[in-house]
């Protein structure tokens, strides 16, 4: 059983975003990069689960400019297997980036794909949905508990009510949700390590995926500076400032 998990570069979670000078994107010049926090919650499930001995492989995948070899490197450390980048500078819409890794979960014969719920920087929530169309194959979304016995998974998945558990079959999708595990911190022996383990490097033409998106970002700007807060004697008086200032209730 091969596990691949998808792990994006983002925009580490710790860092201000802000809008370019020009407005029409997020500034990323000398700003710090991470893996999206999904995605590191994937590849520390992955490993949990080959631990476990339920799958035998585990294959991490990036699809974006050569800095990401970095995230790449820290999956590897982390105790993925083998790396594969698949290189280009355009920043692919969700449908470009399932098609890619359908071929790459073909090609590898992957069992089970792990991805985040969503990444950080577009908060799109859809590529995992749209690779498991693409691969006509089971999802489990939003998952916080993962089991495999043989072929058969059973996910428990966070929804508005509380939780679910699905059962189905390789090969599944599977994203993941905040509270499926806590990942590790790589030890520096397992960096260094990551350094020569296998990373395979591809370019997108390899794929013939169209680079064209759907969609374009027309502006992006900071939220507006909300107004300091003010103390309040008792509840009376909020319920003043509510009803009155805010007119939030009546
Ligand atoms: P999104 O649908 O954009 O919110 O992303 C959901 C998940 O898809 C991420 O957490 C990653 O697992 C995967 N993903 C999105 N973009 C990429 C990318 N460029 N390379 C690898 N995985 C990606």
């Amino acid at each position: 059983m091969k596990a691949l998990v998808a792990i994006k570069r983002v925009l580490d979670y710790n860092v201000k975003a802000r809008p370019n000078d020009q407005g029409d994107a997020v500034e990323l010049a000398n700003c710090k990069m991470s893996m999206n926090p999904f995605c590191e919650i994937a590849v520390e499930e992955a490993i949990r689960l080959k631990t476990k001995g339920a799958i035998d492989e585990v294959i991490v995948v990036s699809i974006g400019s050569a800095k990401c070899e970095e995230q790449i490197r820290s999956a590897l450390a982390l105790g993925a297997d083998r790396g594969i980048h698949v290189q280009t500078d355009v920043d692919l819409s969700s449908l470009s980036v399932a098609k890619v890794l359908k071929q790459v979960a073909q090609n590898e014969g992957a069992d089970i794909v792990l991805l985040g719920k969503q990444a950080i920087d577009s908060d799109n929530n859809q590529t995992g949905q749209m690779l498991a169309a693409l691969m006509d194959c089971a999802q489990f979304t939003f998952a916080s508990e993962v089991n495999i016995d043989g072929q058969n998974v059973e996910v428990t998945r966070e929804v508005d009510t509380g939780s679910e558990t699905l059962k189905g079959q390789v090969p599944v999708v599977i994203t993941t949700d905040l509270r499926l595990n806590k990942p590790r911190f790589a030890k520096l022996p397992d960096i260094m390590k990551a350094k020569k383990k296998p990373l395979e490097k591809m370019t997108l033409s390899e794929f013939g995926v169209d680079e064209s998106s759907t969609v374009s970002v027309l502006e992006v700007m900071a939220p507006a500076k909300r107004s300091a807060g003010v103390k309040v004697a008792d509840v009376d008086e909020l319920i003043n400032k509510l009803k009155n200032e805010a007119k939030v209730i009546a």
